[in-house]
């Protein structure tokens, strides 16, 4: 308690900072003469990052190790939003960040949601009561789990950087043609290392991977839905426990930001493991990128699936 005054007081003028930035958001709004680009959330941020190089300065609207979902903005963070000369976000997947997007008038917004053509949720597992209460919509909003979908992203993020700093087109393009051969290059390694597998069905606790499971013919069964956060019904329990024992699955996934609570019951209950499938929304291991947790998730996938 003593040291909360204190530090409160030197993040004060900092915060205030980004206001008086706002007044000359021109051709270039950050302070060392770099784009200065708000992403909603992790992926996004790793584009613009990527594809800006040392040209841009990217923050990120949800903190690192956050779970955006539901995600909240300060007042500060919305006069970023207002002053930044791009935005890149996901409209349905953060509702404060598409409230803010909407109250505001960024000079430049990418909306991957325009770049992908997202798929309907699957809600078949919840009451209408649970499907109420979801802040996204009827569109499943994980389309980066599936690296194929990406290279339109970056595409769109570099034509968009062009405009406000057409001296960088030349690195701009340069940047977006690697990471774009990055993601088909990942998009290969998926598809050939989940061809051969003795298991198709896979359970999470949350139900990110629907993109993944389509791409790679994979069947994603949840347990809590969409929502992260949401609590599974007994009914649902007892219908996953059923799928489990039927398919012959060995491995319940949960991930890295939210409790594991439900999934190692469900585990324990049926003697089976656990595993981390992470869904990539933000950095939980400050080392770690897109890359790296994509990686992981495929070996995961690999064990749990019995792939040769
Ligand atoms: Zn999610």
């Amino acid at each position: 308690m003593s040291i909360a005054p204190r530090r409160l007081a030197l993040l004060a003028p900092l915060a205030a900072l980004p206001l008086v930035l706002t007044g000359c958001a021109s051709a270039s709004g950050a302070d060392d003469g770099t784009v200065d680009v708000m992403a909603s959330f992790y992926p996004l941020q790793f584009v613009a990052e990527q594809v800006g190089g040392d040209r841009v300065t990217v923050r990120s609207l949800t903190p690192p190790g956050a779970e955006p979902h539901d995600v909240e903005l300060s007042p500060a963070q919305v006069s970023r939003i207002d002053g930044a000369d791009l935005v890149v976000y996901l409209s349905g997947f953060q509702a404060a960040v598409d409230d803010a997007v909407a109250q505001t008038s960024p000079a430049h917004v990418v909306d991957a949601a325009s770049d992908t053509t997202l798929r309907p949720a699957d809600h078949e597992d919840e009451s209408e009561e649970e499907h109420a209460e979801h802040e996204h919509g009827d569109l499943d909003p994980h389309f980066w789990l599936d690296p194929s979908r990406m290279p339109s992203v970056v595409e769109d993020v570099a034509a968009t950087l062009t405009e406000i700093d057409p001296d960088g087109a030349e690195a701009f393009a340069a940047n977006a043609a690697a990471l774009s051969q990055r993601f088909e290059d990942l998009d290969a390694t998926y598809a050939a290392g989940l061809q051969q597998c003795d298991v198709r069905t896979f359970v999470t606790s949350h139900e990110a991977f629907g993109y993944l499971a389509d791409r790679y013919d994979l069947e994603q069964v949840g347990i809590s839905g969409i929502d992260p956060e949401a609590e599974p019904s007994p009914a649902r329990l007892a219908a996953v426990e059923t799928i489990v024992r039927d398919e012959d699955v060995s491995t319940i996934f949960f991930e890295s930001l939210v409790s594991p609570k439900v999934a190692e019951t469900l585990a324990d209950d049926l003697g089976i493991t656990t595993a981390v499938l992470d869904p990539v929304e933000g950095l939980a291991d400050p080392d770690a990128d897109y890359f790296s947790i994509a990686t992981a998730n495929l070996e995961a996938l690999r064990m749990a699936l019995s792939c040769s």
